[in-house]
Order: C-alpha cells, then structure tokens, then sequence
C-alpha cells in the first residue's frame, strides 16, 4: 500500500546554480521565547531557537482514514485502497534565503477576471517584501500586457501606496486576458531587472507563469516566479478554497434572496439566478446550502433534461402548484448542450460559454404559457456585483497569509510554485500539479448530496 503515498517535490534555485549561498533571513520573527516546559528532550539554546520552517516540514493532503473502501465512497482515490498519503511543502519564511534584497526588484501582476481579495494580496505582498527590506518593488500594469504596450509604465509600490487598498474591490493594478509572448515577457523581466515575479490568476496566469519560470531556467536567469492562485469558482486542484469563494458565496446569497422575495411576493412567482462557475458548480452549490432558499440548483458537473415528466420545467410546475413560488440557481456552465456551441473564444484563447441563465428563462416562460400556467419569471445575473466586492473577514485573512507566504517562498529560493491551504495549513505546490485540470463538484460525494436533501430537488435525468 506504499504505492499510495507522494509527496510534491518543488523547484529550488539550487537546481540549476548548486552552488547558490544562502544568506541568513532579513525577516525577522518575532516569536516567544521557549521555556523548559515546551520541550520534552533537550531545551535549544538561544542559537537554535529560531521558530523558522524547516525545509523538510511537510503536510498531509489527505487526513480522513475509511474503514472501508464503501464507506470512502467517492472520496477514495483508489476503490481499493482505504487511505491515501500525500505530501505537500509546509509555507512560511525560512531561517536561510537565496535572495539579497539590496539585489531584489520585486514586480506584482494581475490577470484574468477580477475576484474579491486581489488587493489584499497586493498589499500583503508589498509589507512582507518591505520587512525583508526590498526597496524596488512595482506593479505591472492591466496583466501580462503591462509587459509589453508602450505606454503602460510601472507602478512603483511601497506600503504608503498599498496601505488602504483592501478596503475596496477590483485590482489597483488592473487586469487584462491575453498579452505577449512568454518568451516578451522574459524579455522584459530582464531588460527591467526584475528577480522576483509575483502572478495572481487563474489557471491561465498560472500555465503563463509556469512557461515564464521555464523560460527563465533556460535562461538560466537567477529569478523567482510564484503565483497565488485566484480563481473565485474555487476550481484548483487540492486547495481546501481559494481567496474570493467565500465572498463570492456570500454576495451570491444576497442575489439569492431577492430572488426569493421577488419570487415569494408574486402570484405564481419563479426567480432564476445565474452564479459564476464555468467548470465547477462550487458558487451555486455552496451559495444554495447558505441560503437555504434554492428549490432547484443546476451545475455543469450534473446532466439534467429541462422538458420531459422528469425534466427541470416540470418539476417547476409541481412547486407552484404545491409551494406557490420556486428560486433555481444555475451555474454559468451549466446546460451548455442546450445551447448551440459557439466557436468564440476570448483574447486569452478561453471558449466563450453560452448564456444558459438566459435561456433557462426564456423556456420557463415559455413552458408555462404553453401549458396556459400563469408564471412570474424573474431573472438576476449578479455576476460582475460579485466579482468587484472587496473581500469578507475570511478571505481578508486568507489573502494576507497568501500574500506573506507567497513572499516567503520567493526567498527561500523557490521559483515554478503557488501558495494554497490544505487542511487549514499554509502550503506550496508545484504550479503544474494543481492546474492540470479544474477542481469540479463530484456528483457522487457527500456535499452535492448534502445540497440535494437541502433543496429537496430530483434527479433530472
Ligand atoms: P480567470 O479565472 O479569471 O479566467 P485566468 O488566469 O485563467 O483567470 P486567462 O484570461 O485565461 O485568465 O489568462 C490570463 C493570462 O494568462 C492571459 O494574459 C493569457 O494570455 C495568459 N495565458 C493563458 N494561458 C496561457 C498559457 N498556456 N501559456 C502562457 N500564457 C497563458
Ligand atoms: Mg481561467
């Protein structure tokens, strides 16, 4: 059973420069002394205190043993194995870094769409970069095109400048899809010094994060690259959650609940909301056990027929007449065979999805009028509401240890990485593992059937 256990190896400067010297950290931690009673065996002198990450710290992905492989269900990886071992690096600042940061110039860019969170990152990323003593630190403008449109110049940033900037949503740098080339970009890191490249996006940021950290190997330039991943689906790989879901549950709740009033006042009243979700159906099915409103949550993960005796249309039918009103929530990725597929994609290359919230709608209707039912149909997408919130508690403090990890892990020599949390503890992975495919809803675990009984909704199929 060995077989099951792995452990993520991580890419470090010593790599490709083995000689590269470490230098003892600038960042300075200020932890409480030790007393003889927090140590069994020996008590470490003052010389070997220092309260730093070991390199070889490590944390189990996994932490659930199955007495048996049914009770695993689909959580198991293997139907034949009961437990799984996986390893990943413990985050946080290294009592030895790679890094003078005299010779630092630290650069910050964000891309993709916008989530709740991206400037607390920002700003963290700022105030770890200026304790270690970093004095050069700038923002890329609007994405990885801020690396190449003349006309974009950086923005320098200090803690004056980033001091405020959670207390309202979007990206003080901007964002952008699309851009130049990996092989531009790295062009430009070097001709403007920079050593140390911090990238918060998506899956895409993080594949052009990844090529530029490869690009720069072979370049054998003596560089850092570490993302944070920001993806308000919550859909990477092995992360607990990402910085922004949460928010983004809670916004979605809001539009849930209008929703609901809407639907609720009005004689035979049905409120549809679309939710963010391109791939995965978290927003929608956590949004919808939140709020305890949603009498139907349709996401891409789950097939569903709309007409039919057992179609979504019908089962409305059956709450009006039994409830009086109905609230679905459906996820933008939801029921893309309903509609004809568009060959469009965005700048950075992405399938433009069609609008199902719409088309959902627009068959409601009209499945009411053909069965001479009278129906209230109220439609509320509150998608870009939700993706320019500023972020709540939770992900406020999510995307400051993000934000200081991230940093941590550019000094300790680490370059090809993204920072995450894995059961509840700090981690880094290495970028390739967790954007091999999006994270999606397993139709077959506990949460989407937790979110069935919540709902009470049929099987659509
Ligand atoms: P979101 O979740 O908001 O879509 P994202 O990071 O996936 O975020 P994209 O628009 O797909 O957003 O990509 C962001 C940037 O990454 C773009 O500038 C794009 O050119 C670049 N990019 C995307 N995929 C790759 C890739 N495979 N290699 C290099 N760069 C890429
Ligand atoms: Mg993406």
């Amino acid at each position: 059973q060995r077989d099951f256990e792995r452990r993520f190896n991580i890419p470090h400067i010593t790599d490709i420069f083995p000689d590269a010297d470490p230098i003892p950290s600038t960042f300075c931690l200020k932890m409480r002394t030790p007393v003889m009673e927090d140590f069994a065996g020996g008590y470490p002198s003052d010389e070997e205190w220092h309260g730093y990450i070991n390199k070889n710290d490590r944390v189990l992905l996994k932490v659930i043993h199955y007495s048996s492989p049914t009770s695993a269900g689909a959580e198991c990886i293997d139907p034949n194995c009961t437990w799984v071992e996986q390893w990943v690096h413990r985050a946080g600042p290294r009592e030895k870094i790679y890094f003078k940061p005299e010779e630092v110039k630290a650069a910050i860019v964000t891309c993709g769409g916008l989530c709740p969170g991206l400037n607390d990152v920002i700003r963290q990323i700022v105030i770890t970069l200026e304790i270690y003593g970093v004095k050069k630190i700038v923002g890329i403008p609007f994405g990885y095109r801020g690396f190449s449109d003349e006309g974009l110049s950086e923005m320098p940033l200090s803690r004056k400048v980033v001091q405020n900037v959670h207390l309202s949503g979007g990206s003080l740098l901007g964002v952008s899809r699309g851009g130049p080339s990996v092989s531009d970009i790295v062009d430009s890191m070097e001709e403007r010094g920079i050593n140390m490249l911090f990238v918060l996006g998506g899956n895409g940021t993080h594949a052009g994060a990844n090529a530029i950290h490869n690009e720069c190997r072979r370049r054998r330039m003596r560089v850092a690259v570490v993302g944070v991943p920001k993806t308000i689906d919550n859909d990477i790989l092995m992360m607990d959650k990402t910085f922004g879901f949460d928010t983004a549950v809670e916004e979605a709740q809001r539009a849930i609940n209008s929703a609901y009033i809407e639907a609720h006042s009005a004689y035979h009243g049905i409120g549809i909301v679309k939710l963010m979700g391109r791939n995965s159906g978290f927003i929608a099915m956590h949004a919808s056990l939140a709020s305890g409103q949603i009498d139907i949550c349709l996401i891409p993960e789950v097939p569903f027929h709309l007409h039919g005796p057992l179609g979504v249309l019908r089962h409305l039918k059956f709450l009006i007449e039994t409830k009086g009103s109905a609230v679905l929530c459906v996820a933008e990725g939801a029921g893309q065979n309903f509609l004809g597929r568009t060959n469009a994609t965005d700048a950075s290359g992405n399938t433009v999805l069609g609008d199902f919230g719409v088309h959902i709608q627009q068959e409601t209707k009209k499945y009411f009028k053909e069965i001479g039912v009278h129906a209230d149909v109220k439609y509320i997408d509150p998608t870009y509401m939700i993706r320019a919130c500023r972020a709540n508690a939770s992900d406020g403090i999510l995307c400051t240890v993000l934000g200081q990890n991230a940093v941590h892990g550019a000094f300790a020599g680490y370059s090809g990485i993204t920072v995450g949390i894995c059961n509840t503890h700090y981690v880094y992975f290495p970028i390739p593992e967790v954007i091999s495919y999006p994270r999606a809803v397993d139709p077959n675990s506990r949460m989407w059937h937790r979110c069935l009984t919540s709902t009470g909704q049929p099987d659509f199929v």
